[in-house]
């Protein structure tokens, strides 16, 4: 991963750089900022020009030994250490036996979330955890001689899912690193990392990314139009996870538009015989799709919400739900708004836990029949 690669941050790119340059990099560092903005990929880009052999002014390389075996994530001084959910390999809970999804999710990614980790683990939903046994790894990783590189890295992602007793372990090794080593710990939830390790690592806020990063990104990646990029930069909120998750949703809005102002007029009208055809086209879908029609829903919801508090400025509509939403916004008020959220919330765990699709949305057309009359 070369800085270019990783969308925004231009200043922190250059601290980084510069820490390289004048020779002060801190053995143990942690990048913390909110989801989707880059906090791995940084990490990554940094490592990868600590040991590149051919720095250049404002990179690295990219093209000798070091950089080609990190941009595979298999240069044998870079480690990584991150949860993983006990029970799905019969290999030991630790990294090393997920090596190959790990350097999956990174390189299709680049940008993704703990859900998307989940996924490419084979799990719909699970609880990571960064597991007692990771420490005699980490502790064994880290007694091993540098094989070529200057540096041995250990990137650590989700520091705050540790088990108490891998804590301690780290703690010793942070307190006493072995020479060359450098920690890079990234995380989204810092106030959940134990505070004896925070005092440890020199903390580096990754802000969220801005929206003209975000438009720019996605017009290199989807090639979109740019207005539509902009709109879609909006609602992504400097994460670019959420970005992605918007772009496959958008191309799906035409069908979730129809279908969502469908069920608010068929449960208006309290026409049970068409909201069972409703609820049955929507059990036939994919798990995915369910899932991403109830985050549109919920969405629409909010909007609506927001336009029936005359905040005009907080809409992100097309034109075609904003005329909608104009008439139905009145329908959606503060009696309503959390209970059909949280409805909304409740289907669509259950659809993660492989719920029967069509119940669950036959329960969530009559919650929103007796909502709407609120
Ligand atoms: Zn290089």
């Amino acid at each position: 991963m070369k800085f270019s690669e990783v969308i925004g941050h231009q200043l922190i790119k250059k601290h980084l750089i510069n820490t390289v340059d004048e020779n002060r990099v801190s053995h143990a560092l942690l990048f913390h900022g909110s989801e989707g903005t880059g906090k791995v990929l940084l990490a990554l880009a940094f490592a990868q020009y600590l040991n590149c052999k051919n720095r250049l002014n404002d990179d690295s390389c990219g093209e000798c030994s070091s950089c080609r075996k990190y941009s595979k994530l298999i240069h044998p001084d870079l480690h990584f250490v991150f949860p993983v959910v006990k029970g799905t390999k019969s290999t030991a809970p630790v990294s090393d036996s997920y090596l190959s999804e790990w350097r999956d999710v990174v390189l299709k990614e680049n940008y993704f979330s703990i859900h998307d980790w989940y996924r490419y683990m084979g799990v719909e939903k699970g609880q990571g955890l960064i597991y007692a046994q990771e420490s005699q790894e980490i502790i064994r990783k880290l007694s091993l001689k540098t094989f070529e590189a200057e540096y041995k890295v250990m990137i650590i992602w989700m520091p705050e899912l540790m088990h108490q007793s891998a804590a301690n372990k780290l703690l010793k090794l942070l307190e006493e690193p072995p020479a060359g080593t450098v920690f890079i710990l990234v995380s989204d939830k810092p106030d959940e990392i134990l505070g004896t390790i925070l005092s440890r690592a020199q903390q580096l806020k990754i802000p969220r990314l801005s929206d003209e990063d975000i438009t720019y990104a996605l017009k290199m990646q989807y090639n979109l139009p740019l207005e539509e990029c902009q709109t879609l930069a909006k609602l992504a909120n400097g994460n670019y996870v959420a970005a992605k998750e918007i772009v496959s949703e958008s191309e799906e809005r035409v069908y979730f538009f129809d279908m969502f102002v469908n069920l608010m007029r068929l449960a208006y009208g309290r026409k049970l015989h068409e909201l069972i055809a409703w609820s049955d086209e929507m059990g036939a879908q994919t798990r995915e799709r369910q899932k991403s029609f109830l985050n549109y829903t919920l969405r629409m919801v909010r909007e609506n919400f927001i336009m029936n508090m005359n905040e005009e400025r907080l809409l992100y509509l097309t034109p075609e739900e904003k005329n909608f939403s104009l008439r139905f916004s009145p329908f959606i008020n503060d009696t309503n708004v959390w209970q059909l959220a949280e409805e909304l919330s409740l289907a669509h765990s259950h659809i993660e836990q492989n719920g029967n699709g069509r119940i669950i949305f036959m329960d969530v057309t009559l919650k929103v029949i007796i909502l709407l009359k609120q």
